[in-house]
């Protein structure tokens, strides 16, 4: 048996290989083939120019491609005209056994009606440049809308020549369930991007001499104010349902307190530091290595020599005294050839300390901005809907059907989806109703910015409201709220929600009186500025407190105030110990995907089982309230 046959290849490929004067695959058509054929999955391989990437899809694409069907069930991308008419010869090559496979090229420079023509006639590969293709795209010459296959090929090259934005455009016009194959021969930023955003869990396959572990590494700071830390933070685990990370910090002590805050806050975390006994730091790693943990909150030293797989963020919840020590950090992901992402929390006082990181790494960071609570419930919710989706039916289950169609019953499809995504997805959206958005990016008007958002959560009417001024004209929350009652004359409870930045300030109050806030406020000088007030779309949080108190509430919301005031914790502190639930807040299994799905999943779900940093209780036994663990019922409003 010749070694193409043992990959796992049909007669008519082997045939075509023959003539080919292929004697021996390749490593990476050795590694890439047997995935690629044994099922639908996305890939990113990595290999040198030259080691036979073309044949590493082209065979597998070849074989998967259903020839008695016409329609384009796949599109390979590729730089350049030239790539492009060569791929196409090879597969044409490929298939020359296949009967029906037709193939089309498409680039720039040549007849765009002919090809069309030619895709007309039954194409089920395209192969194209990003730019040709988005133009026929755009005169709806064809149509990629069920493709199950699309490859990119010479990856880096494309994004070097400048068509991210094409190929971002192109893929976004395919389907998400089809299967992104992604061939490079390196992995620059860019491309680790695409793969981030465009592929779900791809196997990984590197070649020959490995770009080194910090290429498949991206780098990323968030820009917060000091006291936003610990709410970034848990944004991004909440905008990261499959998180899996290390978090650095400075000190044990700060190691300490963020754990414990995160395990209170529902996550999955733990601590690891150098008080911890060597009993206790082991059953910490123990747990983290099984996935019991997601977020295992370290120090520099502790973390030292870490070698845990698949760790996908490394998150600098504060940057190191010592910038080297950056790398150690960042060098925790993005191991043996997987990618990964080094995330800093950052204020603007240490900024400066991000271009010295850079000049040590040789790679520029990203900026980006602390998701809102929308785009959180968005990610969220299609998790969840995602969950729903591959969950497998055990089928004990049968037993209770009768019964729970009873309970069901009459409930439409819809309504029935409705709800139950709502069981969990309610916690998401009433926490991030309720906070205010955290972005400081530069300059702190970033929540302007925001308001271009298409919903909003201003569900009871309320209207929002920017106004230019803050902490910084020497306003708290319950001085500004005094001030604007004053200077509109309007009632005690009036105005509320009031969150007072540096340099601007957020308040409510309802539809009412947004007339006169307009009229007033922008007719205000205050010590000689003009007061400007807009309707913010981007809402932090629209409603009255319960029972009528109009909140505000001192402005900085990481820890969701008012807990107590209801919510007594139904639960008992048994098992769910060291969670409270006072944070209404998301969290939790529920969403999160269950990546060690092979551990009988403890009943409370993924979430929280997280051993203390004690290293104590490893598994806290939990009652399950609801599929997906998590959700207590949602706490009653007492108004
Ligand atoms: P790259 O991965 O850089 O795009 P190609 O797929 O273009 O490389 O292949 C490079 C050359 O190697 C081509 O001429 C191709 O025909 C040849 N080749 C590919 N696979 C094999 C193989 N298994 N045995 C011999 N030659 C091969
Ligand atoms: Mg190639």
């Amino acid at each position: 048996m010749n070694k193409f046959e043992q990959l796992g290849l049909n007669e008519s490929l082997l045939k075509a290989i023959l003539d080919l004067g292929f004697e021996n695959p390749s490593e990476v058509q050795e590694k890439a083939i047997p995935l690629l054929l044994e099922k639908d999955t996305d890939m990113v391989a990595l290999a040198q120019t030259g080691t036979g990437k073309t044949a590493a899809f082209g065979f597998p694409l070849i074989q998967k491609i259903d020839a008695d069907n016409r329609n384009t069930q796949a599109l390979v991308l590729s730089p350049t005209r030239e790539l492009c008419l060569q791929i196409t010869n090879e597969l044409k090559n490929y298939s020359k056994y296949e009967k029906g496979i037709n193939v089309v090229a498409v680039y720039g420079g040549a007849s765009i009606t002919e090809q069309a023509r030619d895709i007309k006639r039954g194409a089920q590969i395209i192969v194209a440049t990003p730019g040709r293709m988005q133009d026929m795209i755009n005169r709806g010459l064809v149509n990629i809308k069920n493709i199950d296959y699309c490859i990119l090929d010479e990856a880096d090259e494309m994004l070097n020549m400048g068509f991210y934005e094409d190929i971002v455009s192109i893929l976004s016009d395919t389907p998400d369930e089809k299967s992104t194959w992604l061939f490079s021969a390196t992995m620059p930023q860019e491309v680790a991007r695409i793969a981030k955003q465009f592929m779900s869990d791809p196997v990984e396959i590197t070649v020959g001499a490995k770009n080194s572990g910090s290429a498949t590494v991206s780098h990323e700071f968030y820009l917060v104010n000091a006291r936003d830390r610990y709410e970034a933070l848990k944004r991004l685990a909440d905008a990261n349902p499959d998180i899996f990370s290390v978090v650095f910090c400075r000190t044990k002590r700060d190691t300490q307190a963020v754990a414990e805050k995160l395990i209170e806050d529902g996550y999955s975390a733990a601590a690891l530091h150098g008080d911890l006994s060597q009993a206790q730091r082991d059953g910490v790693m123990k747990s983290f290595r099984g996935r019991q943990i997601q977020m295992l909150v370290a120090t520099d030293v502790a973390a030292r020599g870490i070698d845990v797989d698949n760790i996908t963020h490394v998150v600098n919840y504060q940057l190191p005294d010592e910038i080297e020590t950056y790398n150690h950090r960042s060098g925790r992901t993005g191991r043996a050839g997987k990618l990964g992402t080094s995330i800093v929390i950052v204020t603007k006082s240490e900024l400066r300390k991000i271009s010295s990181i850079e000049r040590i790494i040789k790679q520029k960071f990203e900026e980006k901005t602390i998701p809102s609570g929308i785009e959180i419930c968005e990610i969220q919710l299609l998790h969840l809907a995602t969950k729903i989706k591959d969950t497998e039916v055990d089928h004990e289950i049968d037993n209770y059907l009768p019964a729970i169609n009873n309970v069901l019953e009459g409930l439409s499809k819809e309504e029935l989806i409705k709800k139950m995504v709502s069981v969990e997805f309610n916690r998401f959206i009433a926490y991030y109703k309720k906070n205010r958005d955290i972005s400081s990016q530069s300059g702190e008007r970033r929540e302007r910015s925001d308001s271009a958002e298409p919903r909003e959560f201003n569900n009871n009417g309320a209207v929002r409201y920017f106004v230019n001024i803050g902490s910084r004209d020497n306003f708290d929350w319950m001085s500004l709220k005094d001030y604007l009652k004053e200077t509109l004359d309007l009632g005690r409870d009036d105005v509320f929600k009031v969150d007072v930045k540096e340099g601007f300030s957020f308040f409510n109050t309802d539809p009412e009186h947004t007339e006169k806030v307009m009229e007033v406020l922008n007719n205000v000088q205050l010590e000689g500025r003009r007061i400007n007030v807009e309707i913010s779309k981007n809402d932090g949080g629209g409603r009255r407190d319960h029972n009528g108190r109009s909140g505000g509430g001192g402005g900085r919301s990481s820890a969701p105030r008012r807990e107590g005031s209801f919510a007594p914790r139904r639960e008992g502190s048994g098992g769910g110990g060291f969670r409270s639930d006072r944070n209404a807040a998301p969290r939790e299994g529920g969403f999160r995907s269950d990546r060690n799905s092979s551990a009988p999943k403890r009943e409370g779900g993924f979430r929280s089982s997280a051993p203390r940093s004690e290293g104590g209780s490893e598994r806290a036994p939990r009652r399950s309230e609801s599929f997906g663990d998590a959700p207590r019922p949602r706490r009653p409003r007492r108004d």
